[in-house]
Protein backbone atom coordinates (compact mmCIF):
# COMPACT_ATOMS: atom_id res chain seq x y z
CA UNK A 1 0.00 0.00 0.00
CA UNK A 2 1.04 3.52 -0.75
CA UNK A 3 1.25 5.69 1.79
CA UNK A 4 1.48 9.95 1.07
CA UNK A 5 2.20 12.51 3.97
CA UNK A 6 1.63 15.95 3.01
CA UNK A 7 3.80 18.19 5.11
CA UNK A 8 3.29 21.98 4.16
CA UNK A 9 4.48 25.16 5.80
CA UNK A 10 6.20 28.54 5.86
CA UNK A 11 10.28 28.67 5.32
CA UNK A 12 11.97 27.85 8.09
CA UNK A 13 9.33 25.89 9.94
CA UNK A 14 12.27 22.77 9.95
CA UNK A 15 9.63 21.09 7.06
CA UNK A 16 12.78 19.20 5.55
CA UNK A 17 14.69 18.04 8.94
CA UNK A 18 11.70 17.22 10.34
CA UNK A 19 10.33 15.00 7.16
CA UNK A 20 13.75 13.84 6.76
CA UNK A 21 13.90 12.23 10.16
CA UNK A 22 10.62 10.49 10.05
CA UNK A 23 10.33 9.62 6.38
CA UNK A 24 13.82 7.21 7.37
CA UNK A 25 12.11 6.15 10.82
CA UNK A 26 9.15 4.59 8.25
CA UNK A 27 10.82 3.85 5.47
CA UNK A 28 9.90 6.43 3.33
CA UNK A 29 11.41 8.45 0.47
CA UNK A 30 11.67 12.14 1.77
CA UNK A 31 10.90 14.44 -1.16
CA UNK A 32 12.06 18.30 -1.37
CA UNK A 33 9.31 20.23 -3.30
CA UNK A 34 11.10 23.25 -2.78
CA UNK A 35 13.93 22.37 -4.70
CA UNK A 36 12.43 21.76 -7.97
CA UNK A 37 11.19 25.55 -7.35
CA UNK A 38 14.54 26.38 -6.63
CA UNK A 39 16.44 24.77 -9.69
CA UNK A 40 13.93 26.45 -12.18
CA UNK A 41 14.93 30.21 -10.28
CA UNK A 42 18.91 28.68 -10.43
CA UNK A 43 17.89 28.31 -13.95
CA UNK A 44 16.57 31.84 -14.69
CA UNK A 45 19.99 33.50 -12.45
CA UNK A 46 22.34 31.76 -14.67
CA UNK A 47 21.04 32.92 -17.55
CA UNK A 48 20.39 36.54 -16.75
CA UNK A 49 16.16 36.29 -17.13
CA UNK A 50 14.39 38.26 -14.39
CA UNK A 51 12.90 36.11 -11.86
CA UNK A 52 9.53 38.17 -11.38
CA UNK A 53 9.67 38.70 -15.27
CA UNK A 54 6.07 35.91 -16.06
CA UNK A 55 6.57 36.40 -19.74
CA UNK A 56 10.29 35.56 -20.20
CA UNK A 57 10.52 33.34 -17.03
CA UNK A 58 7.84 31.03 -18.57
CA UNK A 59 8.96 30.95 -21.76
CA UNK A 60 12.57 29.30 -20.92
CA UNK A 61 10.87 26.15 -19.44
CA UNK A 62 11.16 24.85 -22.84
CA UNK A 63 14.61 25.15 -22.23
CA UNK A 64 14.68 23.58 -18.93
CA UNK A 65 14.79 19.51 -17.63
CA UNK A 66 14.26 19.39 -13.72
CA UNK A 67 14.73 16.00 -12.23
CA UNK A 68 15.13 14.19 -8.90
CA UNK A 69 16.67 11.29 -8.34
CA UNK A 70 16.68 9.18 -4.71
CA UNK A 71 19.78 7.52 -3.27
CA UNK A 72 21.23 6.78 0.01
CA UNK A 73 22.23 10.51 0.65
CA UNK A 74 18.77 11.51 -0.12
CA UNK A 75 16.99 13.18 -2.84
CA UNK A 76 19.40 14.89 -5.51
CA UNK A 77 17.76 17.37 -8.31
CA UNK A 78 19.33 17.96 -11.75
CA UNK A 79 18.95 20.48 -13.99
CA UNK A 80 19.75 19.95 -17.18
CA UNK A 81 21.32 16.72 -16.52
CA UNK A 82 23.35 18.48 -13.86
CA UNK A 83 23.42 18.06 -10.17
CA UNK A 84 22.53 21.55 -8.74
CA UNK A 85 21.70 20.34 -5.29
CA UNK A 86 24.54 22.20 -3.52
CA UNK A 87 23.99 25.69 -5.41
CA UNK A 88 19.97 26.05 -4.65
CA UNK A 89 20.43 26.66 -1.26
CA UNK A 90 21.93 30.36 -1.74
CA UNK A 91 19.55 33.31 -0.03
CA UNK A 92 19.68 34.42 -3.77
CA UNK A 93 17.82 30.99 -4.58
CA UNK A 94 15.63 31.37 -1.90
CA UNK A 95 14.22 34.37 -3.68
CA UNK A 96 14.50 33.15 -7.23
CA UNK A 97 12.13 30.42 -5.92
CA UNK A 98 9.77 31.88 -4.23
CA UNK A 99 9.77 34.81 -7.01
CA UNK A 100 9.09 31.99 -9.79
CA UNK A 101 6.58 30.10 -7.67
CA UNK A 102 4.20 32.39 -7.87
CA UNK A 103 4.17 31.85 -11.94
CA UNK A 104 1.08 29.53 -13.13
CA UNK A 105 3.29 27.84 -15.87
CA UNK A 106 5.97 27.58 -13.66
CA UNK A 107 4.02 25.87 -11.10
CA UNK A 108 2.47 23.53 -13.84
CA UNK A 109 5.89 22.76 -15.39
CA UNK A 110 6.21 21.18 -11.87
CA UNK A 111 2.96 19.42 -11.60
CA UNK A 112 3.17 16.12 -12.96
CA UNK A 113 6.73 15.00 -10.89
CA UNK A 114 5.25 15.48 -7.85
CA UNK A 115 2.24 13.75 -8.97
CA UNK A 116 4.05 10.65 -10.41
CA UNK A 117 6.49 10.53 -7.14
CA UNK A 118 3.66 10.33 -4.99
CA UNK A 119 1.63 7.77 -7.12
CA UNK A 120 5.06 5.21 -7.18
CA UNK A 121 6.20 5.37 -3.88
CA UNK A 122 5.10 6.04 -0.01
CA UNK A 123 6.21 9.17 0.82
CA UNK A 124 6.74 12.43 2.90
CA UNK A 125 6.51 15.07 0.61
CA UNK A 126 6.80 18.84 1.88
CA UNK A 127 6.52 22.26 0.27
CA UNK A 128 3.91 24.83 0.29
CA UNK A 129 0.69 23.25 -1.45
CA UNK A 130 1.05 19.92 -0.85
CA UNK A 131 -1.90 19.24 0.72
CA UNK A 132 -4.21 21.98 -0.76
CA UNK A 133 -2.73 21.25 -4.53
CA UNK A 134 -0.78 18.73 -5.23
CA UNK A 135 -1.65 15.94 -3.13
CA UNK A 136 -5.19 16.82 -1.84
CA UNK A 137 -6.08 12.99 -1.02
CA UNK A 138 -2.90 12.43 0.99
CA UNK A 139 -3.69 10.00 3.98
CA UNK A 140 -1.57 12.84 6.67
CA UNK A 141 -1.32 16.51 5.90
CA UNK A 142 0.42 18.31 8.46
CA UNK A 143 1.03 21.84 8.00
CA UNK A 144 4.12 22.92 10.43
CA UNK A 145 5.05 26.38 11.82
CA UNK A 146 6.88 28.58 14.12
CA UNK A 147 7.46 32.00 14.52
CA UNK A 148 9.29 33.98 12.39
CA UNK A 149 11.60 34.70 14.61
CA UNK A 150 12.46 31.30 15.59
CA UNK A 151 12.26 30.50 11.97
CA UNK A 152 14.72 33.03 11.01
CA UNK A 153 17.28 32.00 13.88
CA UNK A 154 17.13 28.62 12.91
CA UNK A 155 18.00 29.22 9.08
CA UNK A 156 20.53 32.00 10.26
CA UNK A 157 22.48 29.44 12.14
CA UNK A 158 22.09 26.87 9.72
CA UNK A 159 23.66 28.96 7.02
CA UNK A 160 26.57 29.86 9.61
CA UNK A 161 27.12 26.30 10.12
CA UNK A 162 27.28 25.75 6.54
CA UNK A 163 30.16 29.02 6.34
CA UNK A 164 27.94 31.19 4.74
CA UNK A 165 28.22 34.85 6.06
CA UNK A 166 24.71 36.15 6.77
CA UNK A 167 23.16 38.41 8.99
CA UNK A 168 20.58 37.31 11.00
CA UNK A 169 18.45 40.83 10.18
CA UNK A 170 18.98 40.10 6.41
CA UNK A 171 17.83 36.53 7.17
CA UNK A 172 14.30 37.15 9.03
CA UNK A 173 13.58 39.88 6.07
CA UNK A 174 14.16 37.65 3.63
CA UNK A 175 12.07 35.08 5.46
CA UNK A 176 9.08 37.38 6.38
CA UNK A 177 9.38 39.07 2.87
CA UNK A 178 8.92 35.19 1.33
CA UNK A 179 6.58 34.22 3.55
CA UNK A 180 4.25 36.88 2.80
CA UNK A 181 5.31 36.16 -1.66
CA UNK A 182 4.42 32.28 -0.93
CA UNK A 183 1.08 33.10 1.22
CA UNK A 184 -0.46 36.03 -0.78
CA UNK A 185 -0.06 34.73 -4.15
CA UNK A 186 -2.58 34.07 -6.57
CA UNK A 187 -1.85 30.37 -7.32
CA UNK A 188 -1.68 28.06 -4.85
CA UNK A 189 -1.04 30.09 -2.07
CA UNK A 190 0.71 28.70 1.07
CA UNK A 191 -2.21 28.39 3.56
CA UNK A 192 -3.32 25.01 5.68
CA UNK A 193 -5.30 22.66 3.89
CA UNK A 194 -8.55 22.21 5.69
CA UNK A 195 -8.07 18.67 6.73
CA UNK A 196 -4.46 19.43 8.04
CA UNK A 197 -3.23 18.88 11.96
CA UNK A 198 -1.66 22.22 12.95
CA UNK A 199 1.82 21.50 14.37
CA UNK A 200 3.82 24.63 15.80
CA UNK A 201 7.00 23.41 16.84
CA UNK A 202 8.28 26.25 18.26
CA UNK A 203 8.88 25.23 21.62
CA UNK A 204 9.92 21.97 20.25
CA UNK A 205 13.73 20.83 18.84
CA UNK A 206 14.22 18.64 15.62
CA UNK A 207 13.99 15.38 17.62
CA UNK A 208 10.40 16.24 19.47
CA UNK A 209 9.02 17.73 16.42
CA UNK A 210 9.95 14.66 13.90
CA UNK A 211 8.66 12.36 16.91
CA UNK A 212 5.67 14.41 16.91
CA UNK A 213 5.00 14.19 13.19
CA UNK A 214 5.53 10.51 13.67
CA UNK A 215 3.13 9.93 15.88
CA UNK A 216 0.46 11.88 14.00
CA UNK A 217 1.19 9.80 10.93
CA UNK A 218 0.93 6.69 13.03
CA UNK A 219 -1.82 7.72 14.51
CA UNK A 220 -3.70 9.10 10.99
CA UNK A 221 -2.72 5.44 9.10
CA UNK A 222 -2.93 3.45 12.03
O1 LIG B 1 10.87 24.93 0.81
P1 LIG B 1 11.85 25.92 0.23
O2 LIG B 1 12.20 27.03 1.16
O3 LIG B 1 13.06 25.24 -0.33
O4 LIG B 1 11.07 26.54 -1.02
C1 LIG B 1 11.61 27.60 -1.77
C2 LIG B 1 10.48 28.40 -2.38
O5 LIG B 1 9.81 27.59 -3.35
C3 LIG B 1 9.37 28.82 -1.39
O6 LIG B 1 9.62 30.08 -0.80
C4 LIG B 1 8.13 28.86 -2.26
O7 LIG B 1 8.01 30.11 -2.88
C5 LIG B 1 8.42 27.84 -3.34
N1 LIG B 1 7.67 26.60 -3.15
C6 LIG B 1 6.36 26.55 -3.57
N2 LIG B 1 5.65 25.40 -3.49
C7 LIG B 1 6.20 24.30 -2.99
C8 LIG B 1 7.53 24.32 -2.51
C9 LIG B 1 8.23 25.50 -2.57
O8 LIG B 1 5.83 27.55 -4.03
N3 LIG B 1 5.49 23.17 -2.96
Amino acid sequence: MIVNVAIDGPAGAGKSSVAKAAAAKLGYIYVDTGALYRAVGLYALNNGIPTDDAASVSGCLKDIKVELKFSDEGQQVYLNGENVSAFIRTPEASMAASNVSAIPAVRSFLFDLQRNIAKENSCIMDGRDIGTVVLPDAAVKIFLTASPEIRAKRRYDELIAKGQSVEYKDVLDELIQRDYNDSHRQVAPLKPAQDSVILDNGELNLEESADRIIEIIEEKIG
